[in-house]
């Protein structure tokens, strides 16, 4: 609707050069420099330092968010893993299981030998034919020795692996809760911050009625050009809030008074007095 002119230039243009100690006569400012409308300088800079704070509790909230289904993500990652450990686990204690099956049939099996060679034994025409026996019924007991040895390797294997399986299972069962309460605060704090988010818009767009709107467009640009989105920054310990420069003692004194809008020389950031939070609008 109004005017839409393109308006990057930002109220009083840094006087420049002049870094030097500032000549100390300038602090007198047109005490009248309020725009014709019927908001102060001061509330304005108020104003301006509000819209920021609630610009910036937005971008908060926006970032928050961002990482919130990141997390749940990695959660439901780390569960997957979980389970497909304990199906790799179970699977090599099945093999475990069958081979031990296999070796108990072996024995059987050498069993059954011994017992018909020891029968042929009785029934034997030479010492010749019975020795063989014997060898024959040594070498089956050597067999069943050696299955014994390995269902008993097997068995210990299996029951340290079945105290790892347990600890993955509960650890699988522990995640699962985790994810279970995260899902839930994440659909709490997406219900709860949009409720923010938009208590903070309505506050952010009362504060910018009483801006008029070539400062607006100058805010709105700033914070589009810089990384942190602020446009508007206090004064923290003799510099400036946004890129930390140091101010010359007269721009500071002239950004105490609230008489004009003042930008930081180097970064172009609009410059507040902190205590202009302390101003009623
Ligand atoms: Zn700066």
């Amino acid at each position: 609707m109004a005017t839409a002119k393109k308006v990057a230039k930002k109220a009083a243009k840094p006087k420049a050069a002049a870094k030097a100690s500032a000549t100390p006569k300038a602090k007198k400012t047109t005490g009248k420099s309020t725009t014709p409308d019927k908001f102060s300088v001061e509330q304005k800079l108020k104003a301006l330092f509000d819209l920021q704070n609630f610009d910036s509790a937005i971008d908060n909230i926006k970032i928050v968010r961002g990482e919130l289904p990141l997390e749940v993500e990695d959660l439901e990652d780390e569960i997957e893993g979980l389970a497909t450990r304990v199906k790799n686990f179970n699977t090599e204690i099945k093999g475990l299981d069958d081979f031990i099956a296999t070796k108990k049939l072996e024995m059987k099996d050498a069993a059954a030998i011994i017992k018909k060679y020891a029968k042929q034994q009785k029934n034997v025409r030479n010492n010749r034919e019975y020795d063989s026996l014997t060898k024959e019924i040594e070498f089956q007991n050597l067999e069943i020795q050696l299955c014994e040895k390995k269902i008993n390797e097997h068995r210990a294997t299996i029951e340290s692996k079945a105290e790892v399986i347990g600890q993955a299972k509960s650890d699988l069962k522990e995640r699962k809760d985790d994810l279970k309460y995260k899902k839930k605060e994440l659909d709490e704090i997406i219900a709860e911050t949009e409720k923010e988010e938009r208590k903070l818009q309505k506050k952010s767009s009362s504060a910018s009625k009483i801006i008029e709107e070539r400062l607006l467009t100058g805010y709105q640009m700033k914070r589009d050009n810089v990384k942190n989105g602020l446009a508007v920054v206090p004064v923290e310990r003799s510099s400036c809030g946004g890129c930390f420069n140091k101010i010359p003692p007269q721009r500071q004194l002239d950004i105490r008074l609230h008489k004009k809008i003042i930008v930081c020389e180097h970064c172009g950031r609009i410059l507040v007095d902190p205590e202009i939070e302390n101003v009623n609008l």
